[in-house]
């Protein structure tokens, strides 16, 4: 796929660090769950439908009406549980090193995100996981992404890379 782009940073210098910050990370959360969840989240414990209800000052967490005691993410179950990565991070990523093909080494991970080289090891390893063990998310996730608005995307996207 080619985007070709040529998106004026000042989308991204333009919004404050935290500010820029929080919009990537609620836009992040809003393609992962809906790639995960077209239908509306799903319970992971009991897989109950339209019975999630958002806790309370807790961005993307979910109480099950059903069963009553789970309380998941759009990343529970998921290859990408359990790590303190944002998910923004996690979507840029897939952004560059999937739909863009850019296929990033470690060290380039390790670089353009600026991790330390363990956390760029273990990304690598559970995005390649999240493909073999999730394709359908994957999937949905890059046609998503394929839809995304050109200030979406370039939000996403790193700095550098929008002016190309
Ligand atoms: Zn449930």
């Amino acid at each position: 796929m080619s985007l070709n782009y040529s998106a004026p940073t000042a989308i991204i210098s333009t919004l404050s660090r935290e500010q820029g910050g929080e919009k990537r990370e609620r836009l992040a959360r809003s393609l992962l769950e809906a790639a995960r969840w077209p239908a509306g989240p799903q319970c992971v414990r009991c897989n109950a439908l339209n019975m999630a209800c958002q806790v309370r000052r807790k961005p993307g967490l979910w109480s099950c009406k059903a069963c009553r005691s789970a309380q998941y993410t759009v990343t529970s179950g998921t290859p990408l549980h359990g790590t303190r990565v944002s998910l923004a991070s996690w979507i840029t990523l897939y952004l560059h090193s999937e739909v863009l093909r850019e296929r990033w080494s470690i060290s380039k991970v390790r670089r353009e995100l600026g991790v330390s080289y363990v956390t760029a090891k273990n990304m690598t390893c559970r995005m390649e996981r999240l493909k073999t063990e999730c394709p359908v998310i994957t999937q949905r996730l890059e046609q998503c992404i394929r839809y995304l608005s050109y200030n979406d995307l370039a939000l996403l996207m790193l700095p550098k890379h929008v002016n190309k």
